[in-house]
């Protein structure tokens, strides 16, 4: 069995974006030589998350719409975590989008369903933040 593992890292300019990483990660799976197996894409940050979605604007729109009503980062003093920080709507903003992604692996191509692509999604950026993708497999 293969192992392969990367770290992406991502700068994202704005305090929060959702970012389309599937060209960087079937980067990756081109990269391994793995043809069957599984990849798993995970943030390795804990105000950071990685889903899988479709990639249309309105519906990232959406997104940001519905997790600010459901965690609103204003105001900052209505957190318990804001004590010498203000990103505590970005933890939660992680929690509801999810942390990793798991897809399998097939003929050597990510075996998605049909509007399936792999994003990143930032909830506190403007700094440097890592991403891993770890395949294994044949
Ligand atoms: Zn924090």
């Amino acid at each position: 069995m293969k192992s392969y593992r990367k770290e992406l890292w991502f700068h994202i300019p704005t305090r929060r974006a959702f970012v389309n990483i599937t060209p960087q990660v079937v980067e990756c799976l081109k990269e391994s030589g793995i043809k069957e197996g599984l990849l798993l894409c995970n943030a390795m940050h804990i105000t950071a998350s990685v889903f899988i979605n479709d990639d249309e604007s309105g519906l990232h729109h959406d997104y940001e719409a519905w997790l600010e009503k459901l965690a609103p980062h204003e105001p900052v003093s209505g957190y318990r975590h804001n004590v010498g920080e203000d990103n505590a709507d970005a933890h939660m903003k992680r929690q509801i989008m999810g942390r990793e992604v798991v897809v399998a692996v097939t003929e050597g191509k990510l075996d998605f369903g049909t509007w399936e692509r792999i994003f990143y999604g930032e909830f506190d950026g403007r700094r440097k933040k890592r991403v891993l993708v770890k395949i294994i497999g044949d």
